[in-house]
């Protein structure tokens, strides 16, 4: 029995490279985390090597009673952290979730109604090559041009309009709260399903900082790997009543077996979602998030142009307005990225430059939280993004900010215990 380093020294190496480059840079893409290194340990597990097909006690394989246990404690924790009447916990992503929590519900030609793209949607909410885009006769709401919030006047013209049988409310780059109970009233309207894509906020609705869609919804999606902290993967919530649809469409609608070393680490994550240090590090997220908001609003960037859409946040990303600025998008995900923070260029709403470049940046702080970044922590970084936008930037300045990001890389250790190349 080879460990990693001996039998693969080039993947190995590579790994080892990942890892130091996690340590000693500042994490702030929105959808991404750190998960514990019980969730790692969980997903590194003999589990991978099981077949499971079906659901907890009704298997088309033998030998799944471990994972049957694994499967049912995941799913009987994340029915009790949302409130959910039903779960399914073997979608492979969210983008699975999507398109098996749709096939449930729809026929091919069927109409969705869900948030454009360059609005800040998912591309599983009916981009024009994504399946859900192929699939279905696809209707996009909007935010409103000034105050960049989703404009619920145009949703429920839209469903009036065109009666969706499906109107999907979530996102991928939007600072506020969607007004779920609006959203479900215009679809009982129309007589439409309401699903609702919560998987940039499931961590946050999970530690009671923002608004549950489960009452509302029929159904609710979400990843496991973004604020809730968990392995990459996906899970769908719903009523009873949909159960049933749901499970079939899952398996065999779109999946295969299960992977459940992956449901075991998702398993692992609703516990510690429940735990009172992850609603701490919940609401250091969302704090971190208003300090960085304000602190781009503040004289000087404006006077740079820089601009925060919404002109703040409520939740765990801050999307900055560069349409006014002479920095765009792509160059202000290098400048970060060249003093160690990792951002994404973001196209904003009406956004004038070519998406390639963009006029915009999502800088989530849900990673710098895991690593257990408070209001203080947070005050700095904000400063330290703020400068790198500003003009004047150059070579001198790049190098003291590479080593204020160091001093708080090197303050806040990642996975200390984790020796390279392996989990242990
Ligand atoms: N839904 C939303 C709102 C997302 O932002 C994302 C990922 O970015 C997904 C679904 C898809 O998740 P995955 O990348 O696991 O397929």
């Amino acid at each position: 029995a080879r460990d990693l380093a001996a039998a693969d020294p080039d993947v190995a190496a590579a790994l080892d490279a990942e890892l130091a480059r996690q340590r000693d840079t500042l994490e702030m893409i929105a959808s991404e985390n750190f998960a514990p290194l019980a969730v790692m340990q969980a997903q590194g597990s003999v589990l991978t090597n099981k077949y499971a097909e079906g659901y907890p006690g009704r298997r088309y394989y033998g030998g799944c009673e471990h994972a049957d246990v694994i499967e049912q404690l995941a799913i009987d924790r994340v029915k009790e952290l949302f409130g959910a009447e039903a779960a399914n916990v073997q979608p492979h992503s969210g983008a699975q979730a999507n398109a098996a929590a749709m096939a449930a519900l729809l026929t091919p030609g069927d109409t969705i109604l869900g948030l454009d793209l360059a609005h800040g949607g998912h591309l599983t909410h009916g981009m024009r090559i994504n399946f859900s885009g192929r699939l279905y006769n696809v209707i996009a709401y909007h935010v409103d041009a000034d105050d960049h919030r989703v404009d619920m006047e145009e949703v429920a013209a839209l469903a009036r309009e065109h009666r969706p049988k499906l109107i999907i409310a979530g996102w991928s780059a939007y600072p506020r709260h969607l007004d779920f109970a609006e959203f479900r009233r215009i679809a009982n309207e129309v007589g439409a399903y309401l699903m609702v894509d919560m998987a940039h906020f499931a961590g946050l609705v999970a530690a009671g900082l923002h608004p549950s869609p489960v009452p509302h919804a029929h159904l609710v999606t979400t990843t496991t790997h973004k604020t809730l902290g968990g392995p990459r993967g996906g899970v769908i919530l719903s009523t009873a009543a949909l159960a049933k649809k749901i499970n079939s469409a899952v398996f065999p609608g779109q999946q295969g077996g299960p992977l459940e070393h992956v449901v075991a680490a998702k398993a692992v994550a609703f516990k510690l979602a429940a735990e009172p240090d992850f609603a701490d590090r919940q609401r250091r997220t969302l704090e971190g998030a208003r300090i960085l908001a304000e602190r781009l609003l503040r004289d000087d960037a404006r006077a740079a142009g820089i601009d925060v859409l919404t002109k703040g946040t409520d939740v765990h990303l801050v999307l900055v307005d560069l349409r006014t600025s002479d920095l765009d998008g792509q160059q202000a995900e290098d400048r970060l990225h060249r003093i160690g923070i990792t951002v994404n260029r973001n196209a904003v709403p009406n956004d004038p430059r070519p998406p390639m470049v963009s006029s915009g940046v999502r800088i989530g702080t849900p990673a710098l939280a895991a690593r257990g970044f408070g209001a203080q922590e947070f005050t700095e970084v904000a400063d330290i993004v703020a400068t790198a936008f500003l003009p004047g930037f150059d070579d001198e300045t790049a190098t003291a900010l590479r080593k204020r990001v160091t001093a708080l890389t090197e303050r806040f250790p990642l996975y200390p215990t984790l020796a390279a190349t392996t989990l242990e």
